[in-house]
């Protein structure tokens, strides 16, 4: 069956799931939706002999519904098997009292490789026939611009333009970007924070006089950010598949609900929690972890969202952001699909920097959402309890999720805390979370005194970079990303 899909601030113009990932942003600067978002319904019991290929193909079978069922079999196949360093994509260990769900065993070490692996196979399939090219433009705060760089890098009719914030990213980070081959990848560093950077990229979006230019030579824009329904919608399959391994396990019985506690940025890893939920998985508690950057834990406390703050650079740098794009989404569903109010809300904080949810949608929010924040002394001593205490080495994103998944009281559910990156991507902080000066040294210097400190094996693809020739250095200001675009296009469709 088809799914249409629609912008979170009208629906005048209904696309095809195909469409709206081609597309990645609504032409109104909205995000795609669609109504028929839990009008089938899962059952609990029905997931315990499912894997995560199953799942995933029977998320994505709902969500994007005009893929056919081979067409999104070959999709699964080909991001999944074989790609992750262990058969269970995402395998689910203990924690203290709780359990850590791994999503960080991808080619780049970041839960994003979940969603990029796939979307470039999705991105594909939706091609219309006319065999337009397609650039990807990512602004990232760190994970994103490499998971897309290595899951887009040698597509054909596919090019993809990263923008990172210089100098706000990890040495390792940086190095995974700078070192990616490929003829029809960009990779630039930008004068400003991300919040820049993905404001600059959604006016490159709505910038009809580019698409024109572009057009002529038969090139669209489209988005990897989770602002596309093509990266969200592969993000809900690891949440069923969370509850499958906690069925397996004996953890719970179909039907027992299960707490999810989500390292939040730009909203889209938890907004797929909330999704999974409204298809019919029983999720109790969506716990929305900030940094300090805690927009979220504000408004989620008080229905008001305000952005107007002091940007904060922390050790979970994937986390720095005031601007969380997917909250629309989330805005759409609780108002019951009203797109003036949505509308009305994002032309606010567009001009304003803030805007007020009314009442009964901010106590429609507090039935799923709980929140909160940590700072880095907190974060860091949480790295630092779990290695001691458990001798499980968490990255600081992780760390900012368990410590503030243990400051809310749980009632009674198993909770899942979403292990969003491998601690060694991360080597330096990690490092001094556990009492050790890293004393000025690279990524790779830190990288080694934390495996000797430790024990625990870094990843091949973090060492592997030690010895990649660094193949990107271009810097630019903001208002110069139109014309380096333009160029990325011009190299990668001759
Ligand atoms: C991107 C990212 C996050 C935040 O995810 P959102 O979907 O943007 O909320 C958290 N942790 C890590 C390691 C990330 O890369």
């Amino acid at each position: 069956m088809k799914t249409f899909y629609h912008s979170t601030r009208g629906k005048d113009d209904l696309v095809t799931s195909k469409q709206a990932i081609r597309a990645g942003l609504a032409p109104d600067g909205g995000l795609y939706v669609s109504d028929r978002l839990g009008e089938d319904r899962l059952d609990p019991r029905d997931l315990a002999d499912r894997s995560f290929h199953d799942s995933a193909r029977w998320v994505l079978g709902r969500l994007l519904g005009d893929y056919s069922t081979e067409e999104i079999d070959e999709c699964v196949r080909a991001a999944y098997a074989g790609n992750f360093d262990t058969p269970a994509v995402v395998p689910l260990s203990r924690l203290g009292q709780g359990w850590l769900l791994e999503l960080h065993h991808g080619p780049t070490c970041a839960f994003k490789d979940i969603a990029l692996q796939i979307l470039p196979h999705l991105m594909l399939k939706a091609r219309s026939g006319d065999e337009e090219d397609v650039m990807i433009v990512t602004a990232t705060s760190g994970d994103t611009g490499k998971a897309a760089l290595a899951g887009f890098a040698g597509v054909a009719g596919c090019g993809v333009t990263v923008f990172y914030p210089e100098g706000k990213v990890s040495d390792i980070q940086h190095l995974q970007m700078a070192t990616q081959a490929g003829s029809n990848v960009a990779v630039c560093g930008i004068e400003g924070t991300f919040d820049d950077a993905q404001g600059q990229v959604k006016r490159i979006f709505a910038d009809a006089q580019l698409a024109r230019r572009l057009a002529e030579r038969n090139v669209r824009l489209s988005s990897a950010n989770s602002i596309n329904i093509g990266r969200l919608a592969p993000q809900v399959s690891y949440y069923l598949d969370a509850y499958a391994q906690l069925l397996r396990a004996g953890a719970i019985a179909a039907g027992d609900e299960v707490d999810f506690c989500v390292p939040t940025g730009n909203f889209g890893d938890v907004l797929a929690g909330y999704f999974a939920k409204r298809m019919g998985l029983p999720v109790g508690r969506l716990i929305v972890a900030s940094n300090s950057n805690k927009v979220l834990t504000d408004f989620i406390g008080t229905g008001i969202y305000d952005r107007r703050r002091e940007f904060v650079k922390t050790i979970s740098p994937s986390m720095d952001i005031l601007v969380s794009s997917n909250l629309e989404r989330l805005l759409y569903y609780l108002a019951d699909g009203d797109c003036e109010q949505v509308a009305r809300l994002m032309s606010d904080l567009e001009e304003k920097g803030c805007y007020r949810l009314p009442q009964a949608l901010h106590e429609r929010l507090r039935e799923s959402f709980d929140a909160g924040f940590a700072s880095d002394e907190e974060t860091r001593s949480t790295i630092r309890r779990s290695w001691e205490d458990e001798h499980v080495l968490i990255d600081p994103h992780t760390a900012v999720a368990r410590c503030v998944q243990e400051r809310i009281a749980g009632g009674g559910h198993q909770r899942v805390c979403l292990s969003t990156a491998n601690p060694y991507k991360f080597s330096a902080d990690v490092l001094e979370a556990l009492g050790k000066d890293p004393q000025g040294g690279d990524g790779f210097a830190c990288m080694d005194r934390l495996q000797e400190l430790t024990g625990v094996g870094a990843p091949s693809q973090l060492s592997f970079l030690r010895d990649a020739p660094i193949l990107h250095d271009s810097l630019c200001a903001k208002g110069e990303m139109t014309h380096f675009v333009e160029r990325a296009c011009a190299r990668a469709f001759k």
